[in-house]
């Protein structure tokens, strides 16, 4: 039955005396109850849209009768509302009806009161229907009045879905929190609740605490905090970045109300948030298809994330074996529990601070999860936040978040992290003895301050074994090493050549293969940043980025050592008439799912936030079980953002795979990889090559041809010959979308690597078709504007081409 018709229906059976109501085929789904109406157990109500379900249901494996609310589709897997959770009907007789006064109310088989709502007004008592909305709430309403009396959202269980919100208003005495249920078995109120805190207005925590002093707010123990609010996120969640598929919003009523509303981007998936009866929460998604929801996110997911693991002026870091550390400083306060792992009290400080004396500075602590408790300091900017932090002998650290604003410390700093990618920068206020930097403070505190600030950094540096965790090094490598790994440059060792030079294949000592990459000219670059840049990027590790083995530096000599990859680059296969054969549908999927997430991880989840500039075929290597690693990355960033190379296409990209915004202002971002990627998947699909395709016709620009054969329903026509046969059609049509939404010539069109990460993975997600091309022909315009920073040099009658310089 269609939604109008269900509409009718309902109108239709409001003018029915309540006597008929449950005569009537049980297929009619109603959303409501009136005056006098009743369900009883075993009967739902459905909200109009079909999306929620309030009924009767027993929590795990109690027998106990709650009233509760519950998607339709993953039925009462996952309640998110319960009318009785602390008294349960203990027979299946109960009833849910609303009373001659107007008022819900829950009755047992022997007609005794379980739960009611005690709202209605005197005036109500016929007026009133209570309805569940396609949002999950269930209301009661004075229809005489126009009023709501009673809202299921305003009394919150132990769960957080779309609309819903979380906060309060200390004036009016109301305040929306998530309360744990006892057990999954039991949904009466636990011991842990997620809450904003009175204190800390903007921040959320998950506090345990009794019913007495949660409304109170005092002594209530910490268990996470999710960090300050930017105004887009919290920014002690990097999983969290703004524009992350499921978004939180914060509002303020003007009158006092401030609060957090959870929402979806696509409202058809159902995403919700569960605080667990163990203390933690867990966000999930539900799939349709497999009928199970799956976990996508847990607040408590590390010994790190626990509030103050390591105690005052503890620093934690989850990818250490000894996971805390004291700030430097600082010294355990209590050394033999220290090390036996009772790092709760913390550190306490070892060289006392000299206020006033002019010899202090700040140590830039880089990707930290930011102490909790700090204070605002309002209408400052970073200079004048640094500064008045240098000035007040009790501020001990100040961090400038853009969307915060200037956060200052006078207490203990507590809470705090060292992540492998995203947090924030703490400057933390030391005695200019402390700030001589060692290798890896290097590495953390490279900013330089102004002259009333230490400069951190220490030319005396040397540069031998750089130690980048507990038993992985960069090695770096003498010149004659690698003279004889690669048989003296041997030209039978060459096996490429690109825009940063020659590349050689080399055999260790150890007898491991390498690829040896010898930058043809300098960089330009101090050697102590050209140093620098080498030890970050080597940091960053991901099973689909080339690793990097070593580094060699001498004289004019700079050379960069890789893992060797057996299969070389995607490009010789996929473009090669024979070779792409061995490139059947799956091995294709899984090389595109492997470069999403190598991009995804320079993009979101490494420290360094790198945007690779030239992503292209070529760049995707290929090891022995033809999995993908993206190579190059960095490079950008070691050669700096403008330099200016012989071969200048190599560095700041490659016409073809280039974003318009870049090739034609010069404008990069994430985004411009992901129009490059979008390209990449788009010829992994289809086995052409986009700087060559050739449509005779209609002299259509690859994106063009490919966006027309999409938009005509003729998707498939895309794929390459040699897979057509082979593929699964439906994930290759998706590849194709999601290709062309990455390729869509506006950034803001274009979506994140999260985004297309999840798109990837989920098989039931509703895309958004992909806007036309603006170039949908070849276009010699665009050409020769995009000819800035590309190596343009041959346009044939058919194509556009961007011609690699080799
Ligand atoms: P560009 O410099 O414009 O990015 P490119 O990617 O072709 O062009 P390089 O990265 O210098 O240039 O690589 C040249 C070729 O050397 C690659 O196409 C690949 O075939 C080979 N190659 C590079 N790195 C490795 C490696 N780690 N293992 C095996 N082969 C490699």
């Amino acid at each position: 039955m269609g939604f109008g018709n269900i509409s009718r229906v309902r109108t239709l059976l409001s003018s029915l005396p309540y006597f008929f109501l449950f005569l009537l085929p049980n297929c009619i789904a109603i959303d409501t109850i009136s005056t006098g109406q009743s369900i009883t157990d075993g009967e739902t109500l459905v909200s109009s849209g079909n999306i929620f379900e309030l009924g009767f249901f027993s929590p795990g494996n109690s027998t106990n009768r709650y009233v509760g609310i519950w998607y339709k589709k993953t039925s009462y897997t996952q309640v998110v509302g319960v009318l009785n959770a602390m008294k349960p009907i203990l027979d299946s007789h109960g009833s849910l009806s609303i009373n001659n006064e107007g008022n819900l109310v829950i009755l047992d088989g022997k007609q005794n009161v379980i739960w009611y709502t005690n709202a209605s007004s005197m005036w109500s008592n016929t007026s009133t229907v209570a309805i569940l909305d396609d949002m999950g709430n269930f209301a009661l309403r004075d229809n005489h009045l126009n009023v709501s009396l009673w809202d299921s959202f305003d009394h919150p269980s132990n769960t957080l879905i779309p609309n819903m919100k979380l906060g309060g208003n200390d004036k009016l005495g109301i305040s929306l929190r998530l309360t744990s249920w006892v057990s999954e078995n039991n949904p009466a109120p636990g011991k842990f609740f997620l809450r904003r805190n009175r204190q800390e207005a903007q921040q959320v925590y998950i506090v345990s605490g009794s019913a007495a002093t949660i409304v109170n707010g005092s002594n209530l123990v910490k268990h996470w905090n999710s960090g300050q609010w930017n105004g887009r996120s919290f920014i002690g969640i990097p999983e969290m970045p703004q524009d992350y598929i499921n978004g939180i919003t914060f509002s303020s009523d003007g009158n006092g109300g401030e609060y957090y509303t959870y929402s979806l981007s696509d409202t058809s998936n159902i995403s919700l948030a569960v605080l667990l009866s163990s203390g933690n929460i867990e966000t999930k998604n539900w799939d349709e298809q497999k009928k199970e929801w799956v976990v996508f996110w847990l607040a408590i997911n590390s010994q790190c994330d626990a509030y103050g693991a390591c105690g005052p002026f503890g620093v934690c870091n989850k990818m250490e074996s000894f996971i805390c550390s004291c700030m430097r400083g600082f010294q355990p306060k209590f050394p033999e529990k220290w090390r036996n792992g009772n790092w709760s009290d913390g550190c306490e400080r070892s060289t006392p601070l000299q206020c006033g004396s002019g010899s202090e500075g700040f140590l830039k602590l880089e990707g930290i999860k930011l102490p909790d408790v700090s204070e605002y300091l309002l209408r400052t900017d970073e200079n004048e936040c640094k500064v008045r932090c240098l000035n007040n002998c009790s501020c001990l650290a100040y961090s400038f978040v853009s969307g915060a604003g200037c956060l200052v410390w006078t207490t203990e700093l507590i809470d705090v992290q060292q992540y492998s990618s995203g947090g924030q920068d703490l400057y933390l206020r030391l005695p200019s003895s402390l700030l001589g930097a060692n290798t890896s403070d290097l590495v953390k505190a490279r900013e330089s301050f102004s002259s009333s600030v230490q400069d951190v950094e220490d030319p005396e540096i040397q540069f031998s074994h750089v130690k980048l965790g507990e038993d992985q090094e960069l090695q770096l490598f003498d010149f004659d090493s690698v003279k004889m790994a690669t048989n003296n440059f041997s030209f039978c060792n060459k096996i490429g050549e690109g825009g940063f030079g020659i590349v050689y294949k080399g055999d260790l000592s150890s007898g491991q293969a390498i690829a040896v990459k010898r930058l043809s000219r300098t960089s330009g670059q101090g050697i102590t940043e050209f140093k620098n840049e080498i030890m970050l990027i080597s940091k960053l590790q991901h099973r689909n980025l080339v690793k990097l083995v070593g580094v060699c530096i001498e004289g004019e000599e700079k050379l960069l050592l890789y893992e060797y990859l057996s299969n070389k680059s995607l490009d010789k296969f996929l473009f090669d008439p024979t070779q792409r054969a061995e490139l059947d549908w799956t091995t294709r999927f899984k090389i595109i799912e492997g470069v999403a997430c190598g991009l995804l991880y320079l993009h979101r989840d490494s420290r360094l936030r790198v945007i690779h500039r030239d992503l292209k075929t070529s760049n995707i290597l290929l090891d022995e079980q033809m999995n993908p690693k993206i190579s190059d990355f960095g490079m950008a960033r070691i050669f700096g953002v403008k330099q200016d190379l012989a071969n200048t296409n190599r560095v700041v990209g490659t016409y073809g795979y280039m974003a318009p915004e870049y090739g034609l202002e010069g404008i990069f971002s994430e985004k411009s990889d992901v129009f490059s990627f979008g390209i990449c998947l788009l010829e992994i699909v289809s086995g052409a090559k986009n700087s060559s395709f050739c449509h005779d016709e209609e002299h259509l620009s690859f994106l063009g041809y490919a966006w027309k054969l999409w938009n005509t329903g003729k998707g498939m026509q895309l794929i390459d010959q040699t897979i057509v046969d082979s593929c699964d059609p439906l994930e290759a049509m998706r590849c194709i979308h999601i290709g062309l939404l990455c390729a869509q010539d506006y950034a803001v069109d274009r979506p994140t690597m999260s985004k297309v990460v999840y798109m990837l993975s989920t098989e039931t997600t509703d895309l958004t078709p992909p806007k036309m091309p603006l170039y949908i022909r070849d276009n010699k315009d665009y050409i020769n504007l995009s000819s800035h920073g590309s190596d343009v040099n041959s346009i044939n009658e058919c194509s556009i081409t961007a011609i690699e310089s080799r």
